[in-house]
């Protein structure tokens, strides 16, 4: 089914994973809605498609897609990012401790310390950017490292070789989460990542209009990850599957313009007196600058900025923005606003945000599809000069 990987981007994103024979000609893989299927022989009951164990036509050719785009041996789309990280971390350090970057996306800091730990998963969170310190919080029954491409919303990347390399030496599974990197600007295989989730609901899918998760990786982890999710049941529908695998045809073109908009919004922002400081790996001042160069194709279309002033400034330069939404997702084609201590990161206590730096003046930026010079005029007028 998957053609040869050593096609381009472009060509995966659109050919990878398609059946060789179209269904009844089509160019495009018809939905396959249904819920029964004829058995015609005997057959073991996890190959009996059926929606619920993720083995429809849809989710077979997304699958394959999936992989190709990834250079994974395996891929499998849950109902939600939340789902994929919960059922891989559940599949991958079921009874055992995790070893987790300190900033991560709220729901997966949460998962991890109010979720996890009443079903005997515990864990213990280190410096991404410091791997002398990362020794210190091994414990004998650790099974995963468990990290971000681009840490939300400080934008920060940690020393990803080091990890697959520490995660090797003692034996456990590394995990990325690459939603913020995608396929096309970071791909974690060539990296020895043996598996990264997304929340595909953002970059995956690119349109604001689903939600749904995915995995890539070896065959052994995804199916361990498979095996559990048959019996959870957070699976992707159909329906979803087929509206997700169009969003994905293109990623590439869609990913690449968002990465020159963000250097485009990040430099204007970066020059101008009413901030404070911009969290972007892609300019050279920031501190991920020389990682997001080893590691990334593009830095991404998301940044964070901090203005002079109070919270209360930070909220007014929002309701000026006339374009971009105020919002807490990204990676769809519009640009979207947000403060992360009132919506990603409400969940974390006061406390705990100020010690993964997400102050209540922080702003994240997601630019969309948009004229980039609007975008970067839209800032101008709402900053006031
Ligand atoms: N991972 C990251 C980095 C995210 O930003 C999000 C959502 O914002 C998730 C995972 C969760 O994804 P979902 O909302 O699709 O469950």
């Amino acid at each position: 089914m998957a053609r040869s990987n050593r096609q381009g981007m472009g060509t995966r994103l659109i050919h990878g994973g398609e059946p060789k024979e179209r269904v009844f000609g089509a160019a495009v893989v018809p939905t396959f809605r249904g819920t029964v299927y004829e058995v015609a022989t005997e057959m073991a009951w996890k190959d009996i498609p059926y929606p619920r164990l993720s083995n429809s036509p849809n989710h077979t050719v997304l699958h394959g897609k999936l992989a190709s785009v990834s250079a994974t041996e395996e891929a499998l789309v849950t109902s939600s990012g939340m789902s994929a990280i919960t059922t891989s971390l559940l599949a991958l350090a079921g009874g055992g401790h995790i070893l987790a970057q300190k900033t991560l996306y709220g729901g997966s800091h949460g998962a991890l310390s109010a979720v996890l730990p009443r079903l005997g998963i515990s864990s213990s969170r280190v410096d991404i950017t410091k791997p002398e310190t990362w020794k210190s919080a091994l414990r004998s029954d650790t099974r995963v490292f468990y990290v971000e491409t681009i840490a939300n919303p400080l934008m920060e990347i940690g020393d990803l070789a080091a990890v697959v390399e520490f995660a090797k030496d003692h034996g456990l599974t590394p995990i990325v989460d690459n939603t913020f990197g995608s396929p096309i600007n970071f791909r974690p295989s060539e990296w020895g990542f043996e598996l990264e989730v997304h929340s595909a609901t953002k970059y995956l899918n690119g349109h604001s209009d689903l939600v749904a998760g995915a995995l890539m990786g070896t065959k052994e982890a995804v199916n361990r990850v498979r095996d559990l999710l048959n019996y959870l049941g957070g699976v992707l529908d159909p329906t979803l599957c087929a509206q997700l695998h169009r969003g994905m045809q293109t990623l590439e073109v869609r990913v690449q313009r968002q990465n020159d908009t963000a250097l485009a919004l990040a430099s204007f922002l970066e020059a101008h007196p009413r901030v404070e400081r911009v969290l972007y790996p892609g300019l050279e001042s920031n501190a991920s600058y020389a990682r997001a160069q080893q590691y990334l194709d593009g830095a991404g279309g998301v940044l964070s900025v901090e203005l002079h002033g109070e919270a209360d400034t930070a909220r007014r330069v929002v309701e000026n923005l006339s374009i971009a939404i105020n919002g807490p997702s990204l990676g769809g084609p519009e640009t979207l606003v947000t403060r992360p201590a009132t919506t990603s990161h409400a969940s974390l206590s006061p406390k705990e945000r100020l010690e993964c730096g997400v102050s209540d003046r922080l702003i994240r930026i997601s630019v969309g599809l948009e004229e980039s010079q609007d975008i970067v005029e839209d800032w101008k007028n709402a900053l006031g000069s």
